[in-house]
């Protein structure tokens, strides 16, 4: 007989329509699937992004997205609900960081680095055609410096979102990604965060292929665990209600395989 199916961990990192970024977002929609497979709790993180390169970008609106989560916690009883905030590059930004965490009761925080600065210009790792094999580690490197940065700034944050994220838009075909060939530096950022308290959010990036999605893998989970990393997050950062955890078979393997054990209450941390 299979064995029964394990109880998934909370979805950290969602997105939804109160994002600029997600056209197909729903708040509603993705209660309703987490209701569908199971999942025992959600946190809504939407973007507060204070760089301004994007097309269509604009400001999170607090209240409104707080009304917006009442309303989906008196229509889905069965299911917790905790609020969030994805801050970007919150260590450029401190003063409109403190300003979006003091505009209402956000739960889960998350401090994200999506941008760095390259010869004077602010780029976002997710631009297509920046990361070309000949730039790609050297682009690697800076970013997890960002990351650095922004840990030891001063903005408040609990989750370190989606560590290495530049993996996702890596020229795989061309270049294979070695995490080994960054380990200072991961370990660097990894020790640093461990001191400040953080939890390591493990991003599935709506379960596409583990090799560009899993932010980060096994070994860089492993060298948290080494580094005294203390608590693990799951987030699938989907923008829409159909990929919602996913991937998440996949990440809690990794993350018990890396020591960490599968919390008791649904909408804990995985501790070591
Ligand atoms: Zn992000
Ligand atoms: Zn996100």
């Amino acid at each position: 007989m299979a064995a029964p199916p394990r109880a998934l961990p909370i979805d950290g990192h969602v997105h939804t329509e109160w994002s600029w970024d997600a056209a197909r977002g729903s708040m509603e929609g993705t209660c309703r699937k987490a209701v569908d497979l199971g999942l025992p709790a959600v946190a809504f993180t939407e973007h507060a992004d204070f760089v301004t390169i994007h097309d269509g970008q604009h400001a999170l609106d607090v209240p409104g997205y707080l009304e917006a989560v009442e309303r989906c916690r008196a229509g889905f009883p069965e299911l917790r609900i905790l609020t969030g905030v994805e801050l970007g590059e919150p260590h450029w930004f401190p003063d409109a960081a403190a300003e979006v965490l003091a505009a209402g009761q956000l739960e889960r925080v998350l401090g994200s680095v999506h941008c760095i600065e390259v010869d004077g210009r602010t780029v976002d790792m997710s631009m297509k055609g920046l990361l070309t094999p000949e730039v790609a580690a050297a682009l690697m490197r800076a970013y997890l410096m960002e990351t650095l940065a922004m840990l030891e700034s001063e903005p408040a944050f609990e989750v370190l979102a989606h560590l290495d994220y530049p993996k996702r838009y890596w020229p795989h075909g061309e270049l294979p990604f070695f995490e080994n060939d960054f380990e200072e530096e991961y370990r660097d950022v990894l020790h640093t965060a461990a001191r400040r308290g953080c939890v390591l959010e493990v991003n599935t990036t709506r379960g596409i292929e583990p090799h560009r999605g899993l932010c980060p893998g096994l070994t860089v989970v492993r060298w948290w665990w080494e580094a005294g990393g203390k608590a693990v997050a799951f987030g699938s950062d989907t923008h829409e209600p159909a990929r919602l955890a996913g991937g998440f078979e996949l990440a809690a393997q990794v993350v018990e395989a890396a020591g960490f054990r599968p919390a008791p209450e649904p909408t804990a941390y995985w501790l070591r």
